[in-house]
């Protein structure tokens, strides 16, 4: 069992000016509070935080960590209050000892294999600072050494944990050894017997394989001494449950004892790296796919080396790592790096650079050969735009941040949504427009014929719930508009002696709608219903009448017919100084009586008058600016173009013209344009006096039904 002393030497190893005062009080605190404590093993419980200090401490770690160790499980197990911690030991302690407890909160009910990347996310998203995920990691180390105390039905589901989550964030982090422990003790309690039949199996090829090991060095040694490189070997056996997988994965029966060696050689220069990468080469032949060359391309989690396969000296394959000394240290201890003393001194002092690090790897994702590999997974407190909840029966569901609770009604389900009356989060009432926290667990309530509302569209955030209430608001809107389009056909039928409800059903009735673009009769009668076509066209095709029907088309020639030509325009303005001369308007900006105007002396035409903020005229040359005003005593009409945006319905155009020449306006163009969405865009020149009548008119026309918008152009 590691003691107190133990922790304090490995820091001052590593760090020699740490505070070890606070460690003490660390331990002392921690021993004070848990006393009484027993683990399952039956040692005092003290030995649990002693360990997972010592574990960072292996790590290196800074001295905030290592306190934050002692401390992991004190709020969670004993009476203390992270208000104490802060006294005691400072905001930082407290922060990292709450998000580790905030994190031991959260039970992974069901860890199944598709869930398991969202559980890393999740896990990942609710540690604010990289520490909180160190100390999981040393503690769920420490409780992997000590499993054989659970029974045996937890033991599965811990290591199953483990594995799912633990050992792929050791990986994403980069500290493999950490990675491996604990996917060998998974291993080991999760099929006991092949872990076993392994371990066998490599028990009784050992001898032969430390002699081919020798062998191997041996060579790669000679060839090195003779480039004059100093370099170190190392053979290593790859982990059992690496072993297990390829023996599942490539189907292979345990024999090739060469498979689960690998070499590294490690050097003083990236330069000697490449050199001896040759040497290796040019001994034996490499196998093409496998060469990757990390060191020039490293791995999102600063992971650097070479790695090469080459056919050995029985035809064997070798694998290869060549790295430098520098390498290999980030390489054991990954993203710890960054909190851990080098020299005395922490590597990083500012933490927001270290922020800035991972986000840059998240940034520069797209550079690396296999962005899938990691880089999500390092994101540490950059998931802000998402939110991961449970379900009450502990499944993961991931939204976009700010969703609420209506958000997840309709991912469960679509009718869930639909008739979602209420919701409790973490067993509270909550309002539908709560906004979910991660790690909230949500419950909804339904109600047989209750119904989306409208309001709910103020404060979803998927675009499933989103569109289900829309589609829903529309299919009621649809249903209203059938009842009242069969309305207005009965009375058109009854008008021309005919029954429309003897007719519904009839192959007659099914090609008028066919007619008209729809494949049911109902999309017909709603379309009557929202005033798209008229009972009248309807009836005319059913019971034709001989005189021709009014066209849209031609509401637009008799309104061109009427046109007053435009009278003689110059009297309208006075030129200062001028009295006989020239004057045209800018057919751009088509000034008013009202408008503020400025006058351009165009050469052989004498002046052009301009509204002052009209594009065209800023661009003209000052020279030529003259000062023009309104005659007040003439009385003369302006053409305005005008651009009316509305909904399509039948007698928009009459309604619209009315409104104009209500205010004694001449029309002297008109056209129109329907868009895509149902919309329709109409143009008309009209004849005004001055801004204040087209004032009017305009207010009037934005009176008229359906009508979006309606402006002035040009
Ligand atoms: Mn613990």
């Amino acid at each position: 069992m590691i003691r107190v002393n133990d922790v304090i030497d490995k820091i001052s190893d590593y760090h020699p000016g740490a505070d070890l005062g606070i460690i003490e009080r660390a331990y002392i605190y921690s021993a004070r509070v848990h006393e009484g404590q027993v683990r399952l093993s039956g040692e005092p419980y003290l030995t649990h935080p002693l360990e997972v200090a010592g574990i960072l401490a292996d790590m290196k770690l800074d001295v905030i960590s290592v306190v934050a160790g002692f401390l992991h499980d004190v709020i969670e197990d004993t009476h203390a209050v992270p208000e104490d911690i802060e006294k005691l030991f400072g905001p930082e302690v407290r922060h990292i000892v709450s998000g580790v407890t905030k994190l031991s909160s959260l039970t992974f009910h069901s860890s199944r294999a598709r869930q398991a990347e969202s559980l890393r996310k999740m896990f990942l998203a609710m540690a604010d600072d990289i520490r909180v995920i160190l100390i999981k990691l040393a503690d769920r180390l420490h409780n992997m050494r000590t499993l054989q105390f659970h029974k045996a039905n937890k033991r599965k589901t811990i290591a199953k944990e483990t594995l799912d989550i633990y050992a792929p964030i050791a990986a994403r982090l980069g500290i493999y050894w950490i990675k491996n422990e604990l996917e060998e003790t998974s291993f080991k309690f999760l099929q006991p017997d092949e872990y076993n039949r392994i371990q066998t199996l490599v028990a009784k090829s050992r001898t032969e394989r430390e002699k081919y090991m020798q062998t191997v060095k041996d060579y790669i040694q000679k060839k090195m001494d003779e480039a004059h490189l100093t370099c170190e070997i190392l053979g290593r056996n790859k982990n059992y449950f690496s072993i297990y997988n390829k023996m599942i994965s490539q189907n292979l029966p345990f024999g090739e004892i060469y498979d689960i060696i690998a070499f590294r050689i490690v050097l003083d220069s990236i330069s000697q790296c490449y050199e001896a990468l040759g040497l290796i080469h040019s001994m034996w032949k490499p196998i093409d796919h496998k060469f990757k060359d990390y060191v020039a391309r490293p791995k999102p989690n600063m992971y650097q080396s070479l790695h090469t396969t080459v056919v050995g000296p029985f035809g064997e394959r070798i694998e290869i790592q060549i790295r430098t000394r520098d390498m290999d240290r980030v390489a054991k201890s990954g993203i710890a790096a960054h909190w851990s003393y080098k020299e005395g001194k922490r590597i990083d002092e500012n933490i927001s650079e270290k922020f800035a690090w991972i986000q840059d790897l998240v940034e520069n994702q797209e550079n690396f050969r296999d962005p899938g590999e990691f880089l999500e997974n390092v994101r540490i407190d950059l998931f802000q735009d998402e939110v991961y909840v449970f379900t009450p029966r502990g499944e993961i569901k991931t939204l976009p941040y700010g969703a609420t609770t209506v958000d997840f009604a309709y991912m469960i389900h679509t009718e869930v949504g639909n008739q979602c009356t209420g919701a409790k989060v973490n067993g509270q009432l909550v309002p539908l427009a709560y906004e979910l926290k991660t790690g909230d667990i949500v419950e909804i309530t339904i109600a047989k014929n209750h119904h989306p509302s409208k309001d709910w569209l103020k404060y979803v955030k998927t675009v499933k719930a989103r569109s289900k209430i829309r589609y829903w608001i529309k299919t009621q809107e649809k249903e209203r508009s059938i009842s009242l389009g069969r309305e207005m056909l009965e009375k058109a039928f009854r008008k021309e002696k005919l029954s429309f409800n003897a007719m519904l059903k009839t192959e007659q009735m099914a090609n008028v709608g066919t007619h008209f673009g729809f494949k049911a009769v109902d999309d017909l009668v709603a379309n009557v219903g929202y005033g798209k076509i008229t009972p009248l066209q309807v009836v005319r095709k059913i019971a034709p009448k001989k005189e021709p029907q009014a066209d849209p088309e031609s509401i637009f020639n008799k309104l061109v017919g009427r046109v007053v030509r435009k009278k003689r325009l110059k009297d309208g303005v006075l030129v200062k100084g001028v009295d006989d001369i020239l004057i045209r308007f800018g057919k751009c900006c088509q000034p008013v009586p009202g408008d503020s105007i400025i006058g351009y002396i165009t050469r052989g035409y004498g002046v052009t008058v301009h509204r002052t903020n009209c594009v065209n005229a800023l661009r003209l040359t000052p020279e030529r600016q003259i000062e023009v005003e309104w005659n007040q005593e003439a009385s003369e009409t302006y053409p305005v173009k005008i651009q009316i945006v509305s909904h399509d319905r039948v007698g928009l155009l009459a309604d619209v013209v009315g409104n104009i020449s209500k205010f004694g306006a001449n029309i002297l163009n008109a056209s129109s344009e329907t868009r895509d969405n149902k919309m329709v865009d109409s143009y008309f020149t009209i004849g005004v006096e001055d801004t204040t009548h087209l004032e009017r008119i305009l207010s009037a026309v934005r009176k008229v039904k359906l009508v979006q918008d309606v402006k002035r152009i040009g």
